[in-house]
């Protein structure tokens, strides 16, 4: 699998992950670790508190999404 975020780019990169919201493809150089609020997949998003504090692999447009939802 490719890195999405690189094939918008132009450019072409092996994802090393997996982004838990969306599930595209994302390399080391865009995939984020955090400790992210869970998401079940229902809209509209409803953030429960992260009770685990396991880092979950996250694309940068997820990311910025469920920043906006906290
Ligand atoms: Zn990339
Ligand atoms: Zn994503």
């Amino acid at each position: 699998m490719k890195c999405y975020i690189c094939a918008q780019e132009g450019n072409d990169s092996d994802a090393v992950g997996v982004c838990i919201v969306c599930g595209m493809g994302v390399c080391r150089k865009h995939m984020m670790r955090e400790e992210t609020p869970v998401w079940d997949g229902t809209y509209p998003v409803r953030l429960k508190p992260d009770t685990e504090h396991i880092k979950r692999i996250i694309c940068p447009p997820c990311h910025r999404a469920l920043k906006e939802n906290i």
